[in-house]
């Protein structure tokens, strides 16, 4: 007999969510994580989160609830509590490499809202506990191999190496996964490359702009290193920002690239009095998502099945669908097939694969003009101040957005605006191309 009904491997947002669904079920699991915590984040994110509009197929409704918010996913039927207010952002901006700024506010609704990553692992990790999950933390997932029964993985705690078995397994070990690379369902995904990010949360800001996320690029901000910069507000105070390089490898010229930006660039006075107050990092690992994302016993689950991202948001409802649909196939229904039908309905990338591009318009958005064209563009937008009630800002329709206001004005050149539409239009063989290009320059 297997040691448990359920192996949960990696417990971030969905396998934390994962654990905590299958044990209110009932269904005997154990969580297993390299990290020796697992109530608290080391993993970049910006923390942002789109609430209020429709993200990935899914409608999730915020409920302000005290020093609490209960979020209600509609179309997949549960809420999740998160134990902090999170705070409505209304401002976006760029900075061209010639520090020309361009920006956007929303009146009424927020462009997304902000959360503290920290505080989501903390609040999903004592909820799945109380649920009953039980957690083997400080543990690498070395391999994981299947009969038609059941699935047995290797894993090493402290330098001891273990073997444990299950009935099923979910693969939630992000992107990169390791289960599915040795289960071979990589093999049919298309690679698009790698790149590190660093993190420095730093406090005592000075910017003399509205509080908003503030996207730099252009070689005069980094010291002629190739690379982008976004900082996003933090909620650890109102001076408080996340600072996330766009970087290439090796990983060391993203600490040289986010050094040079805060001490040595044009907008360096910004962080004179400003101090660190935390730093981490992640690598990006671009593919197409696994299209069916089970193999015999395994489920794949979240980042590791992904394109790009899942996001906290989307990453905890595909965690409590893997749970929902783990119980009937553990009955011996088709679980998985259901999961399988869910999954392609959500993340939009699934049935159209344009969406992948569209989602990485936004990051790639100063390398689809010139320098020229950029200044052009932005200070038309600095005389035309682009303020509107409320504006779909998920990363799959931003860029879209953009594009459409700058098309909209009389100024900008025919051949300008028929560039646009062809962005707009682009699929990933235009992303390619453009990637290809700004690599030659
Ligand atoms: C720079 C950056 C900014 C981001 N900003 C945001 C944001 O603002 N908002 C947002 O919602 N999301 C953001 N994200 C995305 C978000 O972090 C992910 O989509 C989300 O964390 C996916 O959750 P997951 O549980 O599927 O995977 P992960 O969070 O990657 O969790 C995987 C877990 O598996 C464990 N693991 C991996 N391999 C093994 C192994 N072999 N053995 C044992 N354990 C293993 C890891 O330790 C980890 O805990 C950002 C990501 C990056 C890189």
């Amino acid at each position: 007999m297997a040691d448990y009904d359920v192996l949960v491997v990696g417990c971030g947002p969905t396998g934390l969510m994962a654990c905590g669904e299958l044990a209110k079920r009932g269904i005997n699991v154990l969580g297993i994580d390299k990290k020796p915590r697992l109530d608290e984040n080391i993993r970049t994110a910006s923390g942002y989160c789109f609430l209020d509009q429709s993200f990935n197929n899914e409608y999730i409704k915020m409920e302000p609830a005290g020093n609490k918010t209960l979020l209600h996913y509609t179309d997949s039927g549960f809420s999740v509590e998160y134990s902090m207010p999170m705070e409505g952002i209304h401002h976006s901006h760029m900075f061209s490499d010639t520090g020309k700024h361009w920006k956007a506010s929303t009146r009424k609704k927020p462009f997304y809202h902000l959360f503290v990553p920290n505080n989501c692992f903390k609040d999903r990790y004592a909820w799945a506990k109380k649920c009953g999950a039980k957690f083997l933390p400080e543990t690498l997932v070395l391999r994981a191999k299947q009969t038609e029964k059941e699935v047995e993985i290797i894993a090493r705690t402290n330098g001891k190496t273990r073997t444990l078995t299950a009935r099923k397994l979910i693969a939630s070990d992000g992107l990169g996964s390791r289960i599915a690379r040795h289960l071979g369902v990589n093999r049919n995904r298309t690679p698009f490359g790698k790149g590190p990010s660093i993190e420095w949360e730093m406090n005592g800001v000075e910017t003399p702009y509205d509080r908003g996320d503030m996207f730099f690029f252009g070689g005069k901000n980094f010291g002629g290193r190739q690379g982008a910069l976004i900082m996003v507000p933090s909620m650890s105070g109102k001076k408080a920002y996340r600072l996330e390089t766009l970087s290439v490898l090796p990983a060391s010229s993203a600490t040289e690239l986010i050094e040079y930006f805060t001490q040595k660039g044009p907008f360096s006075s910004w962080f004179k009095h400003a101090e660190i107050i935390d730093k981490s990092a992640a690598v990006v690992d671009m593919m197409t998502p696994i299209i069916t994302p089970y193999l015999g016993n395994v489920l794949f689950v979240g980042d590791s099945a992904a394109f790009a991202e899942c996001l906290y948001q989307c990453a905890t409802m595909a965690g409590y669908m893997s749970a929902v649909y783990m119980e009937e196939e553990l009955k011996g229904k088709k679980g998985f097939e259901g999961y399988n039908e869910w999954w392609a309905n959500h993340f939009e990338w699934i049935k159209n694969p344009k969406r992948m591009a569209d989602y990485t318009k936004r990051v790639l958005f100063p390398r689809f003009f010139s320098v020229k064209e950029l200044d052009f563009l932005f200070e038309l937008s600095e005389k035309n101040p682009i303020v509107v009630d409320e504006a779909d800002a998920t990363p799959y329709d931003f860029t879209k957005v953009v594009m459409e206001q700058f098309i909209a004005m009389p100024e900008v050149p025919d051949a300008l605006k028929k560039r646009m539409q062809q962005i707009i239009d682009g699929d990933m063989g235009m992303i390619a191309t453009v990637i290809g290009q700004s690599q030659k320059a």
